[in-house]
């Protein structure tokens, strides 16, 4: 392995100036970054660690919250106003990685999470998200945990993380900052679909920072849920999971939030089953045609045809727990 320059800045000038660096890169929590690391699949020649960063406040925003990027994903999924205000969020990271891992991850590290893809992880095969324009082993290799949505001939590699899931869900606003400009970018436009080129993976430049993540005010009360299904209970990515938020008066559906995980190139949300909810009552006939409507041109390969269905299944009972029908 190739000698590796570690610094570290005390203000997010300096961070944002040191990312330039060819080869530099940010740093965390580590938790994904290390482990790409070790597997050589990712080579930065610099590591600009955000550890002294004054990036970590979770705290009130206007009606809304903020959540300092450097926020450990335990911290805020214990904050009291995300578990008294925005419970979605809490349940989603809850239902990520493992307890070890959730004290060291950071917010601004799970939104640029990189797929679990085993072939990506696999310095041994092709991958095009890995060296561009070498081919994609999943394509005909084993796609039990692949996409179904959001595919290309070049990638059908799964977003991993779930907090992302429940950010769709919420309407987040991703703030960003680089030498010359700040940003404020709707989560929904934050990742990219691979089409020819998978290596991207987001719409920031080399050297911009997320400083922050801001929630609008939370719209639907208790009346959310995150349901994740996986192989095992703990330390297991999603197959699928969905993210849902209804706001219901006078016995009807006045507004919904649908957003998937586990089974799309990037966090899902589902705008069409969204619209097939408003106006109906919160039944389980009404959840199932929304779920029925979730899922637009899936492109199921030969091991992952299940998740059409598991998807839908997932949609239905994360509806049912939001809206208190079972
Ligand atoms: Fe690489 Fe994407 Fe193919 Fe996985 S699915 S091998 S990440 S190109």
């Amino acid at each position: 392995m190739k000698p590796i320059m570690f610094v570290r800045p005390a203000d997010t000038r300096a961070a944002i100036a040191a990312a330039t660096t060819c080869g530099a890169c940010f740093h965390g929590g580590g938790t994904t970054l290390v482990d790409l690391m070790r597997l050589e699949v990712m080579t930065p020649s610099t590591l600009v660690d955000l550890g002294r960063l004054p990036l970590t406040e979770i705290e009130r925003h206007g009606n809304g919250l903020r959540i300092g990027a450097m926020a450990r994903n335990a911290d805020v999924a214990s904050h009291a106003l995300v578990v008294e205000r925005y419970p979605l969020l809490a349940e989603a990271i809850a239902a990520g990685a493992s307890q070890q891992i959730r004290n060291m991850a950071t917010v601004g590290g799970n939104l640029l999470q990189r797929t679990r893809c085993p072939y990506f992880r696999d310095p041994g095969v092709a991958c095009n998200k890995r060296a561009p324009g070498a081919g994609c082993s999943a394509l005909d290799g084993f796609t039990r945990s692949h996409a179904i949505l959001g595919t290309s001939a070049s990638c059908i590699a799964t977003h991993p993380s779930d907090m992302c899931v429940a950010l769709v869900a919420l309407d987040a606003i991703v703030h960003t900052r680089n030498a010359d400009r700040a940003r404020a970018i709707p989560i929904g436009e934050l990742h990219t679909l691979p089409g020819d080129h998978p290596e991207v993976e987001n719409v920031l430049e080399p050297g911009e920072l997320i400083t922050h993540v801001e929630l609008p005010a939370a719209k639907f009360g208790r009346q959310v849920s995150y349901v994740k299904v996986r192989d095992r209970a703990a330390f297991a990515f999603a197959l699928a999971s969905a993210a849902v938020g209804l706001d219901v008066a006078d016995g009807r559906i006045r507004g919904a939030r649908i957003a998937l995980g586990g089974v799309a190139t990037k966090p899902w949300r589902a705008v069409e089953a969204e619209q097939v909810l408003v106006g109906q009552p919160p039944d389980r006939p009404a959840f199932e045609r929304a779920a029925a409507a979730a899922l637009v041109d899936p492109r199921p390969r030969r091991d992952n045809a299940f998740k059409v269905g598991l998807a839908q299944r997932t949609i239905v009972r994360a509806l049912e727990l939001a809206s208190g029908v079972s």
